[in-house]
């Protein structure tokens, strides 16, 4: 059996720590700087070198995916199943972060001093987020099929964001090859099939400097947060504690609750072994704080390790990255209510409602990247009236809060995968590298 320390996991955590210690003394010894502009790019290396794989590897995996599916039927069948899973399971997190803020009231803690102190400090951070969200609040319901649509295939291909673009033109190139004769098909599906093996090994490849790009990405998040000035950044999340645990407590209820259903439901995996196979992806999007990011690591978790076919998970998983986020609902859910009960305002029944929808289309809109929750936050706020400079008040600590609802959007995309490849027949063995 392979010694604990040399597994991926613990060298991840175990890099995420000393990562976390190293941002720690910088801001007491005074190398910030130094690990701004010396331990930083590391981390930026690393995150780049992911974000590079993600767009190939969706593109050739899709293609191989739907080529294998042969027949167009079974596609539209589990893209239909796929998209009302993800609503469900969307709503079920908003609803427990509306019931988790509600009970434990951090807004009403507040003092009101601290609130002063915190809309003085962070209000110029707030300008601009409200023109963001008013570009994606102007769009219709249409317009989102439209945005799928690219008239350009190098366009859709040069921006990560675009995923759906991509997706729809790997859906475009497997429905063709499947209506092609198959000996006229098949040279280009070896090309793309020994593509996705290239890319998988350069996953691979990249995952062994994760432990390093994790450590520098944890001590530059560290020292952004604390500056020089540690005792201050303790004292802001003093602050904000009630706040950071009612979003902690509801990602943590949301995941045990209902993913543990969603597996009763669709299939017999255990939630424990879920995790096991599956941890390295939601340790990297803890620390990248970025679903697209992680993206080209959860397709190979959830390939290779909990056995989900590729003709499922390369579709499932590049949606869920791009429009199915669990854990950035529910913290707009809290956030929202939150600074509602900070600013003396009572949201009525109706008001908690509206949330539920607006929330689910904040998280829809939101962009697998780093603060993009926090941006789409502003449309949550408008419907339900609550001023949107109250968004200076949780501004401090929305990079840990961001870490967290990743991880839980990771864990969301790759829970619904086992689940719609045990419902079509694809899932295979749960297969455990490390040991
Ligand atoms: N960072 C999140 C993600 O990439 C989105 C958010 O800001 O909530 O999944």
């Amino acid at each position: 059996m392979m010694k604990w320390y040399k597994k991926l996991h613990w060298q991840i955590i175990i890099g995420m720590v000393l990562g976390l210690l190293w941002g720690l003394s910088a801001s007491v010894l005074g190398f910030v700087e130094f690990t701004q502009g010396y331990i930083r790019p590391f981390g930026t290396i690393f995150i780049d070198l992911l974000k590079l794989i993600a767009v190939p590897l969706v593109l050739v995996s899709l293609v191989v995916g739907v080529a294998s599916l042969n027949d167009v039927t079974k596609l539209s069948r589990m893209g239909g199943k796929t998209v009302a899973i993800y609503m469900v399971t969307t709503i079920f997190a908003i609803t427990i972060g509306l019931t988790v803020v509600n009970i434990l009231n951090p807004g009403g803690t507040l003092p009101d001093e601290t609130r002063a102190t915190l809309i003085e400090s962070y209000s110029e951070n707030v300008e601009g987020r409200g023109d963001a969200a008013a570009a994606v609040q102007d769009r219709t319901f249409l317009d989102f099929f439209v945005d799928i649509v690219p008239e350009n295939f190098f366009e859709a291909a040069s921006d990560n964001t675009n995923m759906l673009q991509v997706v729809f033109i790997a859906l475009l190139l497997g429905i063709g090859l499947i209506n092609i004769p198959a000996q006229k098909g098949q040279p280009l599906i070896n090309v793309f099939e020994s593509l996705n093996d290239v890319i998988i090994k350069i996953v691979d490849l990249i995952m062994k400097t994760a432990p390093y790009g994790v450590f520098a990405l944890m001590a530059a998040v560290i020292v952004d947060l604390t500056g020089d000035d540690l005792g201050q950044a303790l004292v802001l999340l003093r602050a904000l504690g009630w706040y950071c645990i009612a979003v902690l407590i509801g990602l943590m209820l949301h995941v045990t609750i209902v993913y543990t259903t969603l597996f009763k439901m669709f299939s017999s995996m255990k939630l424990r072994d879920f995790f096991k196979a599956i941890q390295p992806a939601i340790l990297l999007g803890f620390s990248t704080s970025s679903s697209l990011a992680t993206l080209p690591v959860t397709m190979e978790r959830v390939e290779k390790n909990l056995g989900v076919k590729e003709e499922v998970s390369s579709f499932v998983l590049p949606v869920g990255a791009t429009i199915n986020m669990d854990g950035t609902s529910l913290y707009q859910a809290v956030a929202a209510v939150f600074i509602a009960q900070a600013l003396g305002m009572d949201l009525t029944i109706a008001q908690q409602l509206t949330i539920v929808l607006t929330a689910t289309a904040a998280s829809i809109g939101a962009a697998g990247v780093p603060g993009a929750g926090i941006i789409m936050l502003v449309i949550v706020l408008q419907s339900v009236q609550v001023p949107i400079e109250g968004i200076a008040l949780i501004l401090g600590v929305d990079r840990i809060l961001d870490m967290a609802r990743t991880a839980v959007n990771i864990t969301g995309d790759a829970a619904v995968s086992v689940a719609v490849a045990h419902t079509e027949g694809k899932l295979g063995e749960l297969h455990f590298d490390d040991e």
